[in-house]
């Protein structure tokens, strides 16, 4: 007994040693510089790029962003030359699945998406899991929708029957943590139906998130079920609908300011089996949209539908999005800026400005004459820490 008691102790001397040790190295680091220099800067903001920049940065956040010969940068700062490199921030995919997975988190981040927005899973201990997976640095940031919102029996698994209902459970999930609600408007896919949810039941989900400044993401595959989700007052359409879409609705999308999530990909992937149509209506849509002045966020439904998706960076959304006629810019502002707009964390993700959390990706030459080499990161920076490396390798 007295043995292990001993071993008890000692155990928890080291534990308090290891923790004294932990937070002595992330006192050093909050006064940490790096100055990543030389490289042409592509902020996020959707500003043209500026070659020669010095991005200095000072424990996990950006400290200074300014042209290198303008710039002083302290002897104390260990420098990362970066010539002849294109930086951006770090990408967001805005719609996934079962991201609850520390090997997946580390392939996306890996592959340059530093933040992942999971899009509807049983609650459970997700809150939890989550916070866990967070403390590792070489994870992608995991923003959590919790279950899929709807009424008894509709499409979603968090049932809500009358709006005095939804006000308790829209709070009881926000008290368990997620980060922001995701409401099911479906009532068809394929041979599979379900009950439609009524606008008060959208109205009151939507107004009791936002009064806990909790964003609202609308799943909707089809026109006629769009007036719900903006009447309702939703910030992001999940999936770029399918069929018809009239110009007036696309002018009122664009006019609320409403977030648009086209899922190409799980578009192309439905296509394979169901018919090329649907794949290239939503490209028309999408284009359609983007030319009418709407905004668009990147989000593949990556584990949606059972088919392969991109693991890492979301290149076949990307060149997906290019054939709808975005630019280059375009596509990088809805992976980035946008993304952070709509997920809530612009304050501190989304840009490369002085102040943010230095979440940045290098990749060698021009993503806006070569979309593709997007697909390529070669560095990866998460909260000021490089954990990914290949760009001094292949010098
Ligand atoms: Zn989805």
């Amino acid at each position: 007994m007295a043995t292990k008691k001993r071993i008890q102790n000692s155990f928890i001397i080291l534990l308090a040693v290891f923790y004294i040790l932990a937070s002595q190295q992330l006192f050093a680091d909050q006064d940490n510089l790096t100055a990543f220099i030389n490289a042409v800067l592509i902020d996020g903001t959707g500003a043209e790029p500026v070659p020669k920049m010095a991005i200095l940065v000072k424990g996990i956040r950006i400290f200074k962003v300014g042209h290198v010969s303008d710039m002083t940068i302290p002897l104390s700062a260990s420098r990362v030359d970066l010539k002849g490199a294109t930086i951006l921030p770090g990408f967001f995919n805005s719609h996934v699945h079962a991201a609850h997975d520390e090997r997946k988190l580390k392939r996306w981040s890996r592959g340059g998406v530093t933040t992942v927005k999971e899009m509807g899973n049983a609650l459970g201990s997700h809150t939890g899991l989550r916070d866990r997976l967070l403390k590792d640095n070489r994870n992608a940031r995991l923003i959590i929708a919790g279950p899929i919102v709807s009424n008894p029996g509709g499409y979603g698994t968090w049932h809500v029957s009358s709006p005095k209902d939804a006000k308790e459970k829209i709070n009881d999930l926000i008290d368990k943590g997620v980060d922001f609600i995701k409401i099911g408007i479906e009532d068809r896919q394929g041979l599979k139906s379900w009950p439609l949810i009524n606008g008060k039941l959208v109205n009151a989900i939507v107004e009791t998130a936002h009064s806990r400044g909790k964003s609202v993401s609308c799943h909707v595959t089809r026109s006629k079920h769009l007036v719900l989700a903006l009447d309702g007052g939703t910030n992001s359409l999940e999936h770029m609908v399918y069929d018809e879409l009239s110009d007036s609705m696309i002018e009122r999308v664009v006019q609320e300011g409403v977030f648009w999530v086209p899922t190409l990909e799980l578009w192309k992937n439905v296509s394979e089996q169901y018919g090329d149509w649907i794949l290239r209506n939503a490209v028309t849509n999408l284009d359609r949209f983007v030319k009418s002045g709407g905004k668009v966020v990147l989000g593949t439904d990556f584990a949606g539908f059972n088919a392969e998706f991109d693991p890492g960076m979301p290149i076949t959304e990307i060149l997906l999005m290019k054939q709808a006629s975005m630019t280059p810019m375009q596509i990088i502002v809805s992976a980035t800026r946008n993304a952070a707009q709509l997920a809530g964390v612009i304050k501190d993700l989304g840009t490369i400005e002085p102040g943010k959390i230095a979440d940045m990706i290098v990749i060698r030459g021009n993503p806006l004459t070569n979309i593709k080499i997007l697909g390529e990161v070669k560095m990866v920076i998460k909260s000021g820490e490089i954990i990914k490396n290949e760009f001094l390798d292949d010098l």
